[in-house]
Protein backbone atom coordinates (compact mmCIF):
# COMPACT_ATOMS: atom_id res chain seq x y z
CA UNK A 1 0.00 0.00 0.00
CA UNK A 2 2.82 2.25 -0.28
CA UNK A 3 0.79 4.74 -3.48
CA UNK A 4 1.98 8.46 -4.24
CA UNK A 5 -0.89 10.42 -6.00
CA UNK A 6 -0.64 13.13 -8.57
CA UNK A 7 -2.80 15.84 -9.37
CA UNK A 8 -4.26 13.77 -12.50
CA UNK A 9 -4.96 10.76 -10.23
CA UNK A 10 -7.89 13.17 -8.48
CA UNK A 11 -8.98 15.69 -10.93
CA UNK A 12 -8.63 12.93 -13.88
CA UNK A 13 -6.59 13.91 -17.45
CA UNK A 14 -7.64 17.12 -19.55
CA UNK A 15 -10.06 16.32 -22.19
CA UNK A 16 -8.05 16.05 -25.55
CA UNK A 17 -7.61 19.55 -27.85
CA UNK A 18 -10.53 18.04 -30.25
CA UNK A 19 -13.28 18.25 -27.23
CA UNK A 20 -11.80 21.65 -26.09
CA UNK A 21 -12.50 23.01 -29.74
CA UNK A 22 -15.66 21.53 -29.89
CA UNK A 23 -16.65 23.05 -26.45
CA UNK A 24 -15.32 26.45 -27.39
CA UNK A 25 -17.01 26.35 -30.79
CA UNK A 26 -20.10 25.84 -28.53
CA UNK A 27 -20.11 28.52 -26.51
CA UNK A 28 -18.76 25.93 -23.40
CA UNK A 29 -16.05 26.13 -21.10
CA UNK A 30 -12.73 24.47 -22.78
CA UNK A 31 -11.86 22.82 -19.72
CA UNK A 32 -15.47 21.34 -18.30
CA UNK A 33 -18.18 22.16 -20.62
CA UNK A 34 -20.18 23.85 -18.33
CA UNK A 35 -21.98 26.89 -19.64
CA UNK A 36 -23.41 30.28 -18.02
CA UNK A 37 -20.07 31.99 -19.31
CA UNK A 38 -20.98 35.19 -20.51
CA UNK A 39 -21.76 38.28 -18.27
CA UNK A 40 -23.65 39.41 -21.73
CA UNK A 41 -23.31 38.97 -24.84
CA UNK A 42 -19.96 40.42 -25.47
CA UNK A 43 -18.42 39.81 -22.54
CA UNK A 44 -16.91 36.57 -20.82
CA UNK A 45 -17.06 36.26 -17.13
CA UNK A 46 -13.62 36.52 -15.82
CA UNK A 47 -13.82 32.64 -14.42
CA UNK A 48 -16.37 29.72 -15.46
CA UNK A 49 -18.87 29.23 -12.86
CA UNK A 50 -18.86 25.74 -12.65
CA UNK A 51 -15.04 24.50 -12.60
CA UNK A 52 -13.44 28.21 -11.64
CA UNK A 53 -11.30 27.88 -14.92
CA UNK A 54 -9.86 31.32 -15.14
CA UNK A 55 -10.24 32.17 -18.97
CA UNK A 56 -7.51 35.60 -19.33
CA UNK A 57 -4.69 33.56 -18.02
CA UNK A 58 -2.05 36.40 -19.16
CA UNK A 59 -2.26 39.93 -20.29
CA UNK A 60 -3.32 40.12 -24.05
CA UNK A 61 -5.78 36.72 -23.69
CA UNK A 62 -8.59 38.86 -25.90
CA UNK A 63 -5.92 39.46 -28.76
CA UNK A 64 -6.18 36.11 -29.55
CA UNK A 65 -10.25 36.01 -29.93
CA UNK A 66 -9.67 39.12 -31.85
CA UNK A 67 -7.35 37.21 -34.43
CA UNK A 68 -9.56 34.58 -34.78
CA UNK A 69 -12.27 36.76 -35.31
CA UNK A 70 -10.67 38.74 -37.87
CA UNK A 71 -9.31 35.06 -39.98
CA UNK A 72 -13.15 34.01 -39.46
CA UNK A 73 -13.61 37.48 -41.64
CA UNK A 74 -11.15 36.93 -43.68
CA UNK A 75 -11.88 33.42 -44.95
CA UNK A 76 -15.86 34.70 -44.95
CA UNK A 77 -14.09 37.61 -47.58
CA UNK A 78 -11.58 34.98 -49.54
CA UNK A 79 -14.59 32.95 -50.52
CA UNK A 80 -16.85 35.61 -51.34
CA UNK A 81 -13.95 36.66 -53.53
CA UNK A 82 -13.17 33.46 -55.26
CA UNK A 83 -17.11 33.37 -56.12
CA UNK A 84 -17.25 36.23 -57.53
CA UNK A 85 -14.11 36.17 -59.47
CA UNK A 86 -15.55 32.88 -61.13
CA UNK A 87 -19.09 34.82 -61.43
CA UNK A 88 -17.37 37.96 -63.19
CA UNK A 89 -15.74 35.00 -65.84
CA UNK A 90 -19.49 33.95 -66.96
CA UNK A 91 -20.65 37.89 -66.81
CA UNK A 92 -18.25 39.99 -68.14
CA UNK A 93 -20.81 42.97 -67.83
CA UNK A 94 -21.63 42.07 -64.11
CA UNK A 95 -21.56 45.29 -62.03
CA UNK A 96 -19.43 46.23 -58.68
CA UNK A 97 -21.53 47.22 -56.60
CA UNK A 98 -23.58 43.93 -55.10
CA UNK A 99 -20.00 42.59 -54.06
CA UNK A 100 -18.95 45.85 -52.50
CA UNK A 101 -22.27 46.22 -50.54
CA UNK A 102 -22.05 42.46 -49.60
CA UNK A 103 -18.42 43.11 -48.08
CA UNK A 104 -19.09 46.24 -46.32
CA UNK A 105 -22.13 44.54 -44.41
CA UNK A 106 -20.31 41.25 -43.91
CA UNK A 107 -17.24 43.54 -42.74
CA UNK A 108 -19.13 45.09 -40.20
CA UNK A 109 -21.68 42.61 -38.83
CA UNK A 110 -19.16 39.48 -38.92
CA UNK A 111 -17.14 40.63 -35.84
CA UNK A 112 -19.77 41.77 -33.62
CA UNK A 113 -22.17 38.33 -34.37
CA UNK A 114 -19.10 35.91 -34.10
CA UNK A 115 -17.15 37.89 -31.11
CA UNK A 116 -18.77 35.23 -28.71
CA UNK A 117 -17.41 31.96 -30.67
CA UNK A 118 -13.90 33.43 -30.99
CA UNK A 119 -13.42 33.80 -27.22
CA UNK A 120 -14.91 30.47 -26.14
CA UNK A 121 -12.66 29.32 -28.91
CA UNK A 122 -9.60 31.13 -28.44
CA UNK A 123 -10.08 29.81 -24.42
CA UNK A 124 -10.12 26.12 -26.10
CA UNK A 125 -7.15 27.15 -28.13
CA UNK A 126 -4.92 28.76 -25.46
CA UNK A 127 -5.81 25.83 -23.26
CA UNK A 128 -4.71 23.26 -25.54
CA UNK A 129 -1.70 24.94 -26.02
CA UNK A 130 -0.63 25.57 -22.89
CA UNK A 131 -2.08 23.01 -20.31
CA UNK A 132 -3.14 24.09 -16.94
CA UNK A 133 -0.57 24.52 -14.00
CA UNK A 134 -0.37 23.24 -10.72
CA UNK A 135 -1.33 26.64 -8.95
CA UNK A 136 -4.22 27.34 -11.44
CA UNK A 137 -5.74 23.58 -10.89
CA UNK A 138 -5.68 25.01 -7.10
CA UNK A 139 -7.11 28.70 -7.87
CA UNK A 140 -9.93 27.24 -9.77
CA UNK A 141 -10.61 24.78 -7.24
CA UNK A 142 -10.92 27.44 -4.60
CA UNK A 143 -12.91 29.64 -6.96
CA UNK A 144 -15.87 27.23 -6.93
CA UNK A 145 -15.12 26.29 -3.43
CA UNK A 146 -13.85 29.49 -1.24
CA UNK A 147 -13.97 27.78 2.00
CA UNK A 148 -11.82 25.30 0.47
CA UNK A 149 -13.37 22.64 2.21
CA UNK A 150 -11.56 19.58 0.98
CA UNK A 151 -12.89 16.50 2.60
CA UNK A 152 -15.21 15.46 0.23
CA UNK A 153 -17.96 17.82 1.05
CA UNK A 154 -20.73 19.05 -1.84
CA UNK A 155 -19.58 21.45 -4.13
CA UNK A 156 -21.92 24.26 -5.36
CA UNK A 157 -24.08 23.23 -8.02
CA UNK A 158 -23.99 19.59 -7.22
ZN1 LIG B 1 -15.33 25.06 -16.68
Amino acid sequence: MDRTFEVEDVLGPPPTWQVMVKRGLRRRCPRCGGGALFVHRFRLKDRCPTCGYRFEREPGFFLGAWFLNFMALETVHFVGIMAFILWKSGHPQGGLILPIVLAIVTGLSLPVLLYPWSQTAWAAIDLAMTPLELQEIVDAADAVDPAGDDGGGARPGQ
